[in-house]
């Protein structure tokens, strides 16, 4: 039976758009103007309400206001303007919006657990009042690049959700946003009267593993089968390590991120022309990033035919201190040792341009945080060297960025396979328009959650990750095809997402970690079908509205 709570839980009672009919059953026929509205009107004063916002702020508040008052328009306006909209209900916009949080704050989005409800958290998690089947934690302890903003990180997992339900249809009320307030080293937070969290200080690594443990037992069990995804944990790879093969669980900073690299890499060498075995690249930056994001490519040198051996050796990684070698002199940091070299000859090499002579590298990658550190005669010496220079400057936000997309075009003469962390605008080259690659997360993660989902996976395997760059890299059409990009258009992410989900689902299928049998024996046409129907779409929710309704109504008079 269907109460009225059911069909309200979600906003949107007072919607314009809904027919006499609706606005009667609802009560609410008065209460709105007269005018039953086209999504096509509502849009365009959805839009013209933002216009009039002079600031990123007031607009990330207009829309955070929009998504508690018609979640479906919401939704709609999003996913149809997903490229224009998604800097300000993420980054750069919730950076800030996080930064002002205890300013801003004006209602609930989602749940809030504090260390001192160590012992009750499966109770607490039972006042959240829907089914969930994905939910985002942080405990804010980084949030961005901004440091420890305590609870405030709320902004994050709320985001990271609306893009999980506009890229990849996970339905709103399935979504969770969670934020673990485990006190905070933010020495002026706590000091703010604003704030809102703990006035403690940060629990030490033992406690937060206890209530981690607790944390991931309550939530499964509350809701089976949820997939948990870690966001913007300062140390992200204890919990990692811990919960990856007993939980649904990934981090999409570690993970999410390699794929996405990955995913323009696999294009970039294909497009190189150069053959797998040849490649050699030097990496500018060796924290946790750059190793990360080595790792993954390591992956696909093996899953090429190289030995792990020979893969690892592909990689010539920079510090702040020079090229990592053994005998450097100084102590290797544990992350690093992995590509540490052994093949200098005694020699210790500082400068890149020396390095890069060394070398020879085919791809130059950047995740040193150093704006500007790919200068234009590194740029120019790695396009002397290669017909098609795979030149990835990844350090964010922009002003980090080792090169811009026109240096790369102009030092190249238009020839750098290139992708960046940070958005660029396009650059018109010999009278062609080149569009750079942006290794954005959000061409993948929504499709890892909606196959986890899908296909009720236990566990969410290194081969689903690894499924989900291969997928990704294979999801471009025929025009992206023809412009050599190595990521598709953002505004096709729903399309995309379609595909990204599949390959999860069939690494899952292929792993044995998958419960939902029935989907096995389905051909990839069958499966993107039904995965296709199983995706929340917000312009189909008034209609459905409207069917239920007028089945009641004549149920009642029948
Ligand atoms: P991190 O831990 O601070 O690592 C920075 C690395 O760069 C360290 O190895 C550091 O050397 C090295 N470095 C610093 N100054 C240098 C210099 N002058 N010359 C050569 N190397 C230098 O940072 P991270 O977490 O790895 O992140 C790095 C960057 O990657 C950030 O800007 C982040 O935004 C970006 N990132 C992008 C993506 C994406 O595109 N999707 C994803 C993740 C991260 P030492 O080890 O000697 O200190
Ligand atoms: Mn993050």
């Amino acid at each position: 039976p269907l109460s009225t709570r059911h069909i309200t839980t979600t906003g949107g009672d007072f919607d314009t758009a809904y027919p006499v009919e609706v606005k009667k059953y609802l009560r609410t026929y008065g209460l709105t103007p007269p005018a039953v509205e086209s999504y096509e009107t509502q849009a365009k004063r959805c839009l013209k309400l933002l216009e009039l916002k002079p600031t990123a702020i007031g607009k990330f508040q207009y829309l955070t206001h929009l998504r508690a008052t018609n979640v479906h328009l919401f939704y709609r306006l999003l996913s149809e303007n997903i490229k224009e909209l998604t800097p300000l209900i993420y980054t750069p916009t919730v950076g800030e919006a996080c930064q002002k949080w205890s300013e801003i704050y004006t209602q609930p989005e989602g749940m809030y657990l504090s260390f001192s409800d160590k012992g009750n958290l499966y109770s607490i998690l039972s006042n959240w009042p829907h089914n969930v089947e994905i939910t985002v934690i942080t405990d804010g302890s980084r949030i961005l690049g901004l440091g420890d903003l305590g609870i405030n990180g709320m902004g994050i997992p709320v985001g990271k959700l609306a893009l999980y339900t506009a890229c990849a249809g996970i339905r709103p009320d399935a979504t969770l946003p969670l934020t673990l307030d485990l006190g905070t080293s933010n020495k002026a937070l706590i000091e703010d009267p604003l704030y809102m969290g703990s006035r403690r200080d940060k629990v030490t690594p033992e406690e937060e593993k206890e209530f981690l443990d607790e944390l991931m037992a309550a939530l499964t069990e509350r809701w089976p089968g949820i997939v948990i995804q870690f966001e913007d944990f300062k140390n992200p790879f204890p919990s990692l390590e811990r919960y990856k093969d007993t939980y649904t669980c990934f981090n999409d900073d570690i993970q999410g991120t390699g794929a996405v690299i990955l995913a323009g890499f696999i294009k970039a060498v294909k497009l190189s022309g150069v053959p797998v075995k040849d490649h050699r690249a030097v990496f500018l930056g060796a924290g946790s990033a750059g190793v990360g994001v080595a790792k993954q490519l390591v992956e696909f040198f093996v899953k090429e035919g190289l030995t792990e051996d020979e893969a690892r050796r592909k990689f010539w990684l920079v510090d702040s201190r020079g090229l990592v070698t053994n005998d450097r002199g100084d102590k290797l940091a544990d992350h690093k040792v992995y590509f540490s070299r052994d093949d200098n000859n005694g020699k210790q090499i500082q400068s890149l341009p020396r390095l890069i002579d060394f070398v020879k590298p085919t791809i130059l990658m950047g995740l040193s945080t150093i704006g500007g550190a790919f200068t234009p005669d590194i740029i120019k010496q790695m396009a002397t060297l290669n017909d098609r220079p795979v030149i990835f400057p990844l350090s964010n936000p922009s002003s980090k960025s080792e090169c811009t997309f026109e240096e790369a075009v102009k030092y190249t003469d238009g020839k750098a396979l290139f992708a960046s962390g940070s958005p660029f605008p396009d650059v018109e080259h010999n009278g062609v328009n080149l569009t750079p690659g942006q290794g954005n997360n959000m061409y993948v993660f929504p499709g890892i959650g909606l196959g986890a989902i899908l296909c009720k996976s236990v566990s969410v395997t290194q081969e689903m990750i690894y499924a989900s760059a291969v997928a990704l890299s294979t999801a471009l059409n025929e025009e992206e095809q023809k412009r050599d990009w190595l990521y598709p258009d953002i505004r096709r992410i729903r399309e995309v997402s379609v595909t990204v989900t599949r390959g999860v689902i069939r690494a899952a299928q292929k792993d044995g970690v998958d419960r939902e049998l029935n989907i096995r024996s389905l051909s990839d046409e069958e499966l993107d079908a039904y995965i296709r129907d199983r995706m929340y779409d917000p312009s189909a929710e008034k209609g459905k509205l409207q069917d239920e309704i007028s089945q009641l109504t004549q149920h009642l008079n029948g």
